[in-house]
């Protein structure tokens, strides 16, 4: 048997970075330090850090003393000013990748083309962005949505950082249809790109796949939806307590991907578990890395 694991699988840097910067401030003030939203999501590590004393509030009227630490998909201008208001001391985590679409966002609508954002309207990274276009980007979530739009003189498309890829060219090539001038501004992350591709190539090669992944995580649930397409062998796992013995039995191919709020630590317990499962020897590989 062998066990292949998907390049770039687990934590993305944004989430590294957006942690760490948790973690940091924790050490260093002395009040609360609090999270809006969950800053990852995932719920163990949501749990870890709760212990750590990095605390998650959804409501803003709930915040009234401390720091407050901005996730990785960031908030729209208004909650900032809100934060402000109140005097709460503001960290701010977005992940720079996701900043480069708040400002293109705006930009772009400031020219006076129709945004166009294929993106999941209740995600939070949709709904900051949404913020930096005056509520007029147009939200595509689905191939049925842009039967709705008319004909244009001028749009912009740009893209959650998590969107699947070949979702993302569908909407352009649909598009161009009507639309006289349409600017492609590809604003998938590097990150998120090279994690499909390769969770792509291990699903074409592999018996059967596990994506690993909270299944609240947009991008896991997207890795998920591209490898099933490919290998219809394809498991959705939060834990490795998921995995059961009928699923890997008659295989010898093993591929493993996860999502960018995966950490490490998970990872590790699936693999562990498929070999406790298979009796024969196995190794994984990561690139050309062999792991016993
Ligand atoms: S998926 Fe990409 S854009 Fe989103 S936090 Fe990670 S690195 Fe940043």
């Amino acid at each position: 048997m062998r066990i292949r694991i998907a390049n770039h699988s687990g934590f993305c840097f944004g989430v590294k970075r957006a942690i760490k910067i948790a973690q940091e401030i924790r050490k260093e003030r002395k009040g609360k330090v609090l999270t809006l939203g969950d800053l990852i999501h995932n719920k163990r590590v949501i749990e870890e850090l709760r212990k750590e004393g990095i605390d998650s509030v959804d409501d803003i009227s709930k915040i009234n003393e401390g720091t407050v630490i901005i996730r990785s998909h960031g908030v729209s201008p208004s909650v900032i000013d809100q934060l402000k208001k109140k005097q709460i001391e503001i960290i701010d985590a977005t992940c720079p990748f996701v900043k480069r679409i708040q400002r293109l966002a705006k930009k772009i609508v400031d020219s006076g083309y129709e945004l166009i954002i294929a993106g999941d309207p209740n995600h939070p990274e949709i709904r900051a962005l949404i913020g930096y276009t005056n509520g007029e980007g147009v939200i595509i979530n689905s191939l049925q949505e842009i039967k709705n739009l008319k004909k244009k003189s001028r749009r912009a498309i740009i893209a959650q950082s998590t969107q699947d890829i070949n979702f993302f060219k569908e909407i352009v090539s649909r598009l161009i249809d009507i639309t006289n001038e349409l600017r492609v501004l590809n604003t998938i992350c590097d990150s998120t790109r090279i994690r499909q591709k390769s969770t792509s190539k291990l699903a074409s090669e592999v018996d059967v796949m596990f994506i690993v992944g909270d299944k609240k995580s947009s991008n896991t649930n997207k890795l998920f939806k591209i490898a099933k397409e490919i290998q219809p062998k394809t498991y959705f796992i939060e834990n490795a307590d998921d995995i059961k013995p009928e699923m890997i039995n008659s295989y010898e191919e093993i591929g493993i991907s996860a999502g960018a709020s995966t950490p490490q630590d998970l990872i590790d317990e699936v693999i562990n578990k498929i070999k406790g499962i298979k009796t024969n020897k196995c190794y994984g590989e990561r690139e050309s890395t062999w792991m016993n």
